[in-house]
């Protein structure tokens, strides 16, 4: 397939300063929950994002100075030369794919409290902790001043000897520059204060300090908000920012552009939708000659040319839409625009920085995984066998499953109930303002079309008898879960109906399924993500009186992480929807629910006529245990291995269920270590550190050497890979997918050698195609291939075999059937 000349525009090379961008998809800044916490994790989820295609690939923000510690959100950080090393690891990564490296210079005043470091705090005057905690800043004076410019100088540097082609000042989202902008804040009587000159005073100095250190090889971007308010969505406040921006204009080599409200930069798709930014950009390109980026949750090709052509922008920045899928600009550029997949605007990436966590992403769930886990978001290991699967159930985990099975090359059954693909999300989908979520299930479906070995049967709920009739060799039970009707009192689930009635008690699931409360309702949620939120919304759309109740002390707890929490709540309180927070429901006679105080104890009526329960959800795994019934217990004596995924197995959130999904398929008929299932990201102490002033230097002959062999293990892999493709038996591709990999670990056990010697590879895709172009030459024929392999790398195959996994347990034919038999 061949990319759609209407989306040409989108892969047209761009100038930025110094270097120059492949094309126009640039990953501005985003937090992973990595930052120097996790640094090889880090490394090679950005180079996932360079393979698939995006020209620029932005860190997180990099604290310049132990001054500034946001712990325990993890950032990266520049604080020594110490730190270069990590930050190369990632840049070497992104360059090998062709890939710009950029890296967001951070200082973040007022909203760090330095937990971890225990430095005081500094911003421009003596201020409260912008995120609550109960430290204030020191006002900074002249010296502090004078020491943040060298911080970020020594920053500068140390990002370009790591590697980075761009560097960044960072002068928006209330950090330090920001405030310094910001005529409400900034009260400053000297130079740095006062008049709109003095303001920008700072950031003038920082983006010409940093063109002076770095700019001779590096280009210099500047983040800064396009309005100086928040207003209505939409409506920007511009204020001053016109004037500001036109003293700045044509300083750096490049504009990334936000806003104010960050609720709406980084909107959740149930409030926000594609493009939101654009209102707020209209003046922007006309008054610099410099390219300029933003963000908007792009993920439609159409709209991102429609951009570009109506001068709004000139790079497609993205967060999100390159975590939902690295691969988005390769897809668009082969015109596979239907493989896409395609972000949902849940957040639950930002909740990783929120929980400190590595990321994670409800669409694709090798995020987070590329390097602990070894998982590619494209490309996944072939099948072992040419055993059969049963899926049961089509929510996202066993659609999940289901599709990552079926790339495996497995003959794969898929078996829903209903008569409908998606099981928890198209009833989701269908409440107010989740619409996008249903992206989950249309992704995989359209997976499906081009997976001749997936069979998939609706309308079929199975019985044990049916999956143990059905003859699988394998079988994943992905039945989901359903809401109770009780509550959890802290110890266990309990029934709220007063004794001797019978009130009506109903479920965010009678909801979904199209019942409705007969009068005044109290929606109440112990949950606490969105789900109480958009019933009570649905319920208040059906014209009746809702009153959202929770123990927790505010509305849609967990949903903070994902930051929507504030957004939910005025929104609930536009709508007329009463809230009652830090309260219990304990009792429900049909008439009067009885709400008890968390906190004094004390009891409240409220009357309602109805109550939905959006509390906790039960396990639907009776049909895992009826199986397991039928022999004892003892899975093993199952004519099959048998297995429960996602909410049948635990109820949680649909990421989590994806990657139930994905990992059962990942892991089935592998050799999975249950002692050390991952690798473990931390410091290794083992390390030697990197100087910016150390110079290697080898005995002559012995570097051109090193670069050739290094270049020749990254053919080799994709050369053993091509083969492994084409041959007929699993043995033989597995034999080849394991010199794939010996070259690939051996390319990995070079690299710090040619980081020492500063060498320069090819790109891998050079290589890459080299070694399949070789692939294509060598013997089709297995017995042939062998005797040429031995003959040119006599040993070589035999070595290898000592590599093989250990075999999984054989399970005889006989004790195959024997269940079945008794
Ligand atoms: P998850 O989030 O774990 O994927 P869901 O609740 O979204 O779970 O989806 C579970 C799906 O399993 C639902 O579509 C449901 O109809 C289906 N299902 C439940 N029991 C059976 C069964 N016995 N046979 C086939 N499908 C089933
Ligand atoms: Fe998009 Fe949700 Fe994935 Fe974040 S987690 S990239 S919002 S789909």
């Amino acid at each position: 397939m061949s990319r759609d000349p209407r989306h040409d525009i989108l892969f047209e090379p761009i100038k930025i300063g110094p270097v120059t961008a492949r094309n126009r998809f640039y990953q501005v800044p985003h937090c992973t929950g990595m930052g120097y916490l996790r640094p090889q994790m880090l490394a090679e989820m950005r180079a996932r994002k360079a393979e698939g295609g995006w020209a620029v690939v932005c860190t997180e923000y990099n604290s310049i100075h132990p001054t500034s510690d946001d712990l325990p959100h993890p950032s990266a950080a520049l604080w020594s030369d110490s730190d270069i090393r990590a930050h190369a690891l990632m840049t070497e990564k992104v360059h090998e794919h062709g890939a710009l490296a950029g890296a967001e210079l951070w200082y973040g005043g007022a909203r760090t409290a330095n937990l971890m470091t225990r430095e005081v705090p500094m911003d421009l005057a003596s201020l409260p902790n912008a995120v609550g905690h109960p430290y204030q800043t020191r006002a900074m004076d002249k010296t502090d001043i004078r020491n943040l410019r060298r911080w970020h100088r020594n920053a500068a540097l140390r990002a370009r000897s790591a590697g980075f082609d761009i560097v960044y000042v960072y002068a928006t989202h209330t950090y330090l520059l920001a405030n310094f902008l910001d005529p409400r804040i900034n009260t400053r009587s000297d130079e740095y204060g006062g008049c709109l000159e003095n303001r920008v005073r700072l950031v003038r100095e920082l983006i010409e300090e940093t063109k002076e250190a770095v700019g001779d090889r590096c280009a210099v971007a500047v983040r800064f908000a396009a309005d100086e308010e928040i207003g209505a969505d939409g409506v920007p406040i511009h204020g001053e920012r016109r004037d500001m921006f036109a003293m700045l204009a044509e300083l750096p080599d490049l504009w990334d552009i936000n806003i104010a409200d960050y609720s709406l930069e980084m909107g959740v798709s149930r409030f926000v939708k594609e493009g939101a930014l654009e209102p707020y950009m209209s003046f922007v390109k006309a008054q610099t000659s410099k390219p300029v980026v933003t963000v908007g949750r792009f993920t439609s090709p159409d709209t991102m040319v429609s951009q570009i052509r109506r001068g709004l922008v000139d790079f497609i920045g993205a967060a999100r839409p390159s975590i939902a899928d690295p691969f988005l600009p390769k897809k668009i550029e082969e015109g596979r625009l239907e493989d896409i997949r395609e972000c949902i605007g849940c957040n639950v990436c930002y909740a990783g920085d929120s929980l400190s966590v590595p990321i994670r992403c409800t669409q694709n769930p090798t995020m987070g995984e590329e390097w602990r886990k070894g998982w590619h978001p494209e490309r996944i290991n072939p099948r072992r066998s040419d055993k059969s699967v049963l899926v049961v159930g089509a929510g996202p985990a066993g659609l999940e499953a289901a599709r990552a099975l079926g790339q495996r090359g497995y003959r794969v059954t898929l078996a829903e109930a209903t008569r409908n693909l998606g099981g928890r999300l198209p009833r989701e989908a269908a409440l107010p303002g989740m619409s996008e979520y249903i992206r989950v299930r249309d992704h995989r479906q359209q997976a499906f079309h081009k997976m001749p070995n997936v069979e998939i049967f609706l309308e079929s709920r199975l019985s044990a008898q049916d999956v143990l009739g059905f003859g699988a060799d394998h079988v994943a039970i992905a039945t989901g879960a359903h809401w109770r009707k009780e509550r959890f009192d802290g110890r266990t689930y309990v029934s709220i109906a007063a004794a001797g009635t019978a009130p009506e008690i109903l479920t965010a699931d009678d909801i979904m399924d199209g019942r409705l409360p007969s009068g005044p309702s109290l929606v109440y949620d112990e949950d606490g993500y969105y789900m109480g939120g958009v019933i009570a919304e649905r319920l208040k759309a059906a014209g009746l009186e809702v009153t959202l109740c929770t123990p927790a002390e505010v509305v849609s707890e967990w949903a903070g992480k994902t930051s929507e929490r504030w957004r939910v709540r005025s929104h609930l309180m536009r709508l007329g929807i009463r809230l009652e927070l830090s309260q219990a429901l304990t009792s429900f006679d049909g008439v009067r629910a009885t709400l008890t105080c968390q906190f004094s104890g004390a009891q409240k009526a409220l009357p309602v006529a109805s109550v939905v329960m959006v509390t906790q959800r039960r396990p639907d795994d009776a049909l895992y245990h009826e199986l397991l019934a039928t022999v004892g217990g003892d899975a093993a004596r199952l004519p099959f291995t048998l297995k429960r995924i996602g909410d049948c197995e635990a109820p949680a959130i649909v990421a989590a269920a994806t990657y139930a999904g994905h990992r059962y398929a990942r892991e089935l008929e592998e050799t999975v270590d249950i002692d050390e299932p991952l690798k473990h990201d931390r410091l290794d102490v083992g390390w030697i550190e990197a100087s910016t002033t150390s110079s290697a230097t080898a005995k002559p002959g012995y570097l051109e050497t090193l670069l050739r062999y290094f270049e020749e293990e990254i053919e080799g892999e994709a050369y053993f890979a091509a083969i492994a493709e084409r041959m007929n038996s699993a043995g033989q591709r597995e034999k080849m997918n394991l010199l794939s990999q010996v070259e690939t670990c051996t390319a990995d056990a070079m690299r710090p050698l040619i980081r020492k010697y500063g060498l320069t590879a090819r790109s891998v895709e050079a290589l890459h195609a080299n070694g399949r172009a070789q692939a294509a030459r060598a013997q089709s024929d297995w017995v042939a291939l062998i005797d040429e392999m031995n003959r040119t790398f006599p040993k070589y195959i035999e070595d290898s075999s000592g590599l093989k996994p250990w075999p999984r347990r054989k399970i005889s034919r006989r004790s195959r059937w024997q269940p079945r038999m008794r």
